[in-house]
């Protein structure tokens, strides 16, 4: 595992390598041809997850976390050819991308070696802060849409079904969120 600096720097470089020249050309977000927008973590996820909840009463996490491992599927498809185009590790255009949208600064610590299981950590992840300055440090992890996607992720890589845990979060005065991913 390294530190958050080491990542970052490592990061900086995958996403010189992938990065459009002027992604904000045309009055549009773009990153190898697929179009972002940007939303202020004062309202997202916070005020989104909140009237989940107030809607499906309990079941907001849940939503967030179903939402997020379609998402990650479908990451997986656009950017393993990605990886292959460009020459480089799955798990490094992911952890470049994440960082380049602002969705934090992580990395996988272990990849299945250990009985299927894969171990992420992710430095500032946005949802933990949307948290933190809504509500301040609290007791549960709030990573769901992340840790959804990184199972959706960790799915397309593996090829079957996995359950994504967030063992740690900033949300909660962890120095950094941590995702246990195992199969199912
Ligand atoms: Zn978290």
């Amino acid at each position: 595992m390294h530190t958050r600096e080491e990542i970052a720097k490592r990061i900086e470089e995958i996403v010189r390598k992938l990065a459009n020249r002027n992604p904000c050309g045309e009055g549009k977000i773009k990153l190898m041809n697929r179009r972002y927008v940007l939303m202020s973590t004062d309202y997202f996820p916070y005020d989104l997850l909140k009237d989940l909840e107030e809607i499906f009463n309990a079941a907001g996490d849940t939503l967030l976390y179903q939402g997020g491992i379609k998402v990650g599927r479908d990451l997986y498809n656009h950017y393993i050819n990605v990886a292959r185009e460009h020459g480089i590790d799955l798990w490094d255009v992911i952890s470049a991308v994440g960082w380049y949208f602002g969705w934090g600064t992580g990395e996988v610590v272990e990849r299945g070696e250990r009985d299927g299981v894969y171990r992420m950590v992710v430095y500032d992840s946005f949802e933990a802060e949307s948290f933190l300055a809504r509500e301040g440090r609290g007791d549960k992890s709030v990573c769901h849409f992340m840790r959804g996607v990184l199972t959706g992720l960790v799915e397309g890589v593996e090829g079957r079904d996995y359950v994504g845990h967030e063992t740690r979060c900033r949300a909660k005065g962890d120095e950094y969120c941590e995702f246990v991913i195992e199969p199912r």
